[in-house]
């Protein structure tokens, strides 16, 4: 088990330096693009290590893993969600989480308002966008954004606050800017309960473009903590 972390602290100035030279290249000089640190496979204290440094947004991938580790991580960043959810697994998340990313059916969705409900909370999500159309992976078609918007906006104990995606690997830049697009016009839709104030888009390999095109919260895992190692 690794104990000396000092090699986040490189990372995390490089990824800093990255961002805001990428808003001051591209976007309004008064833009704020959170950093989120994405913590699967990592051990908390490395996450820990990350939150000293500044970080205040964590990334869950698997809930297992999470309710794992939740009691050594520090308190003061905040937690979304980011992966894959089953519904039958929101009960053990869904006090802790500030934004649930991923959400990508409607059943998930009355599933997360339903315990939103009974826990007497609002549950802040985003809508995940399958934006290259791909067979294998989650999230909404964008053809269908819309009408799946506006069934979520029935549910009363979930508020839509954006959109997330994670495009096709080495796919360039023609998936961000479709992204963009698709934001900007769902933005001008006014649809009762949804809101659009984030778009979560960028990961280690993309996060600069990701901001050209309009990202204002990155998901980083491997340029903060290094290679995954998979148990
Ligand atoms: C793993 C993961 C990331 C981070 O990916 P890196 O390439 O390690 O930065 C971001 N978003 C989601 C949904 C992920 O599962």
């Amino acid at each position: 088990m690794i104990t000396n972390f000092n090699y986040i602290d490189e990372n995390f100035k490089r990824i800093r330096e990255n961002v805001d030279s990428s808003i001051a290249k591209y976007r309004k000089s008064d833009d704020v693009v959170r950093i989120m640190a994405v913590t699967k496979t990592v051990q908390p204290e490395a996450v820990n290590h990350a939150i000293n440094l500044g970080i205040d947004l964590l990334g869950e991938n698997r809930v297992q893993e999470y309710l794992s580790k939740k009691d050594i991580y520090y308190k003061s960043a905040e937690i979304d969600f980011i992966g894959r959810l089953q519904t039958n697994k929101v009960k053990y998340i869904i006090n802790d989480m500030s934004l649930i990313h991923s959400v990508d059916s409607l059943k998930l969705a009355q599933e997360i308002d339903r315990l939103a409900f009974k826990n007497s909370k609002i549950q802040n999500v985003l809508v995940e966008v399958n934006i290259a159309g791909e067979e294998s992976k989650a999230g909404i078609k964008p053809e269908l954004l819309k009408d799946f918007l506006l069934e979520v906006s029935h549910l009363e104990n979930i508020r839509v606050k954006g959109l997330m995606t994670l495009p096709p690997a080495n796919s360039g830049e023609k998936f961000l800017a479709k992204m963009q697009d698709l934001y900007i016009d769902i933005s001008q839709e006014k649809i009762h309960n949804i809101s659009m104030t984030i778009l979560s888009m960028g990961t280690s390999n993309d996060y600069m473009q990701a901001i050209k095109y309009g990202s204002n919260l990155v998901r980083i895992g491997t340029a903060l903590f290094g290679a995954r190692v998979y148990s």
